[in-house]
């Protein structure tokens, strides 16, 4: 159970981020549901929490920029007094092959996929340091681990992700905070569903199960890092993908 304990998720309007609050929320954590422009669904996402019984807000703030990543935290630790529990999940894709990659869409996706996770755990590192416990849960991508044509960005902002998850966990160990990452394989959610039913298919006759995951499957294995279950594991990448990169 997670009762009394603070969490924040990033891009948690909708998608796994969604599903993560919610599943976090119904396990006793105090919410807070961040957003960048999805306002709505953001305070959907807190009216199920509370519906369910749960507590969350919903915050604003472009994780990619550095400043307001900082006010987010503060924001947080002054109205609640801590951070137990960061899940760094918002992210974006821009695909399209090398020889035709325009420098913004390397640039848009790295900075917020990559440099938002790093913004967000470089402002909240002080206040787990402080209360000498917490939760970092970033989450990758199977395409991070194995590569994938026409991600070049996405893959390097995600095979970015589980070297700074490595490397602030070995930092951070002996200060009982745990870094952990995520890398789901394909997962029903707005991202995949806007792709073309061919490739949908070439998908899933990649995955050794055959089928897309949900964002529940996310969810449970985030819920599991972020718990006292997890307290002997650092530094790790558990792949939540049907099979797809044993
Ligand atoms: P969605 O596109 O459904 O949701 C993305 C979320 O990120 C939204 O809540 C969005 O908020 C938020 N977001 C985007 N940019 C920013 C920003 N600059 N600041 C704050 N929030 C932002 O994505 P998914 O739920 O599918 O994916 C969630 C995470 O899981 C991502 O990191 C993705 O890369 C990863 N993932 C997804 C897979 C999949 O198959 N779906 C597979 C592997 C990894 P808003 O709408 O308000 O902008």
């Amino acid at each position: 159970m997670l009762t009394g304990k603070v969490a924040v998720v990033t891009g948690a309007s909708r998608g796994i981020g969604r599903e993560i609050a919610k599943t976090l929320a119904s396990e006793g954590a105090l919410v807070v549901v961040n957003y960048n422009g999805s306002r709505e669904k953001a305070k959907e996402a807190v009216a199920e929490i509370e519906e369910a019984g749960g507590k969350a807000e919903a915050a604003q703030c472009d994780v990619s920029d550095f400043e307001k990543a900082g006010e987010l935290m503060e924001y947080v630790v002054k109205t609640y007094g801590r951070v137990d529990i960061l899940v760094n999940n918002a992210g974006i894709t821009k695909d399209g092959l090398l020889m035709r990659m325009s420098e913004e869409d390397f640039d848009s996706v790295v900075r917020t996929n990559l440099k938002g996770a790093f913004n967000c755990m470089r402002h909240v590192a002080r206040q787990m340091i402080r209360q000498k416990s917490g939760r970092i849960i970033n989450i990758s991508s199977v395409s991070g681990v194995l590569g994938n044509a026409g991600q070049i960005n996405y893959a390097a902002s995600k095979a970015g992700i589980i070297g700074m998850t490595k490397s602030a966990a070995r930092e951070l160990a002996s200060r009982g905070i745990t870094v952990n990452a995520i890398a789901p394989g394909f997962i029903n959610t707005e991202m995949t569903r806007v792709l073309s039913d061919a490739v949908k298919e070439g998908a899933a006759a990649q995955i050794p199960m055959k089928v897309f995951g949900e964002t529940k499957d996310v969810a449970e294995a985030a819920a599991f890092l972020a718990s006292d279950k997890a307290r002997y594991i650092t530094g790790q990448v558990l792949c939540v993908d049907g099979g797809m990169a044993m």
